[in-house]
């Protein structure tokens, strides 16, 4: 039974509409200050709470609730023969349930130039102990810190007269959790301003468990980032399919940053293997971009994880006929493909993510190493100059596709390099790449330019030109545009690029060797741009 409610609030959004509802239940309402006039106001009887405590608030407000009548009447254990007999005793009345939330001290510190004063003015106390003493008294008492549980706490009065112990013991937890991150707010304040430490608390809970890790001999879970909004793999909704196991959230999460670095201004693809994109491609169509993707590595496609920015349309479902797939992310899927794609398997995990094209709000990146985090900026950007170094112009007609080529090659891993080819008018493909090679020269010759043959020779077989192979070869890989994430430490990154008729290369320059490398791309009637920008991704 909830006879008295106790309610002191800061953010007073939904106060009135709750405290008149608890009235009508003929709940008592005790409050403080602000609180309680702002319901007199609106009509509703209160009992002030210096009319319980037999003190007047004081001290600007710092101690108000603070006092044995308050928490004697939240922490009293309502089965316990001494408890009730020491409450009855001192005439300390029974308080039910607490609804607070705390002064804003998040807030107050977050705006420029705050005083430290006014911070530690904002320092709530007796709210968090109120919350903390109902919160450890669930078994009897109910606690609310958020206005949005308000109404469902009013429904389940009205409809059972009581609060289950169920909802009491979920919003204990909330309630320990929320002072848990305002104390933790504090001191990160704190811990800046009066020790020049700098505190990184992460905030992560609801760990899901998945069957097993990278491997099936290790234990695994998924957690979620408290409060995390916008295009993020933690908020997409699973349309079909198996659970996500561990690898598919880091290829998916891959897979996911790759399109959005692609941008929303085209239709973007990106097929992910091994937490790198095998196949990427900005089209016209979907389907355009998505076989354009495939044709960028149509072996490591198997099994892979599909994202886009587009929504996933019926013939591009079909296009996927026979081909075995782990994801596809999207924006959404018109329900004719998302019926064909839930026929083609069971297992197809089906994700729909509707803000995927919304600006990310990830600012910074973090990696744990053992015994330590690091954090660094988001990777932003693509080039901080566009400079010809060598005798041959690059054309300017090259700038787009030498851009999707910087984009590609800030999404694999180092050593990175892509060659990328206009597949067709106005759409781009990732010819091949070359990644996570411990050299760059290795990520060119054995990789990127070997790779490129392969998946010439497939479309050499489907579209049959009128000229050799090697013709072929030579024909389209003159057009390409090599990236490369850093400099070339010595030329014969560009020896190799130029035996394999590739004539158009981006890099950040800035090695000492520079010289010797224009030299040699002179020699080799190479075209090169140094951008100033290097795209290491480990
Ligand atoms: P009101 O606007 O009702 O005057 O104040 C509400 C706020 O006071 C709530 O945020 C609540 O957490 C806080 N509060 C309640 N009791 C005390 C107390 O004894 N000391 C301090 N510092 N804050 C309190």
């Amino acid at each position: 039974m909830v006879k008295r409610a106790l309610l002191s609030v800061s953010d007073k959004t939904g106060i009135v509409d709750f405290a008149r509802g608890l009235e009508k239940l003929d709940i008592q309402i005790i409050s403080t200050g602000g609180t309680a006039r702002m319901l007199r106001d609106a009509g509703i009887g209160v009992t002030d709470v210096s009319e319980v405590t037999g003190f007047p608030e004081m001290m600007g407000g710092r101690v108000k609730t603070l006092h044995p009548m308050i928490h004697g009447g939240i922490l009293c254990v309502r089965d316990d023969h001494d408890h009730m007999g020491e409450a009855e005793k001192v005439n300390v009345e029974l308080i039910d349930l607490v609804a607070v939330n705390l002064y804003p001290f998040e807030i107050t510190v977050s705006k420029e130039g705050v005083l430290l004063e006014d911070a530690i003015e904002n320092i709530d106390i007796g709210g968090p102990a109120m919350l903390r003493s109902a919160a450890k008294n669930y078994n009897s008492v109910t606690v609310v810190c958020d206005p949005d549980d308000y109404g469902s706490i009013l429904k389940e009065l009205r409809s059972s007269g009581i609060i289950s112990q169920k909802t009491r013991e979920k919003l204990a937890v909330r309630a320990f959790r929320h002072t848990a991150d305002y104390d933790a707010t504090i001191d990160t304040y704190l811990s800046r301003v009066l020790l020049d430490e700098e505190v990184l608390r992460m905030n992560f809970n609801g760990g899901v468990t998945l069957r097993y890790g990278e491997n099936w001999h290790q234990d695994a879970k998924f957690y979620k980032e408290v409060g995390v909004s916008g295009p993020v793999l933690a908020n997409a909704k699973q349309l079909h399919g198996k659970e996500l196991s561990y690898n598919n959230y880091i290829d998916a999460d891959n897979a996911l940053r790759t399109v959005k670095e692609l941008g929303p201004g085209k239709t973007a693809v990106t097929i992910v293997k091994h937490n790198n994109p095998c196949g990427l491609s900005t089209g016209n169509t979907l389907l355009q971009a998505l076989g354009a993707a495939w044709d960028g590595d149509p072996i490591s496609a198997y099994g892979s994880i599909i994202c886009t920015n587009t929504v996933f349309d019926l013939e591009s479902a079909q296009f996927l006929n026979g081909k075995f797939i782990e994801i596809i992310l999207a924006p959404g899927f018109e329900p004719d493909a998302l019926e064909y794609l839930r026929n083609k398997s069971a297992n197809l995990r089906l994700l729909e993510l509707p803000d995927l094209n919304e600006e990310f709000e990830v600012r910074d990146t973090y990696k744990y190493v053992l015994g330590g985090m690091l954090k660094q900026a988001r990777n932003m950007g693509i080039y901080e100059k566009w400079e010809t170094v060598t005798q041959k112009p690059f054309p300017e007609e090259l700038r787009a596709l030498s851009e999707f080529s910087l984009h590609a090659c800030k999404s694999v891993k180092s050593n990175a390099v892509t060659l990328a080819y206009e597949y067709s008018d106005g759409c781009y493909m990732m010819l091949s790449m070359g990644a996570g090679q411990p050299n760059r020269v290795d990520s060119i010759r054995k990789l990127a330019a070997t790779k490129a043959r392969e998946n010439l020779a497939v479309i050499y077989e489907r579209e049959k030109p009128d000229i050799s192979f090697d013709e072929y070869c030579e024909h389209i890989l003159s057009k390409c545009v090599m990236a490369s994430d850093a400099f070339f430490p010595f030329d014969d990154s560009i020896v190799h690029a130029a035996e394999n008729g590739i004539m158009y290369v981006l890099s950040p320059g800035g090695s000492i060797r520079d010289n010797e490398v224009i030299s040699t791309a002179d020699r080799l009637g190479v075209s090169m741009v140094f951008t100033g920008m290097r795209h290491f991704l480990h």
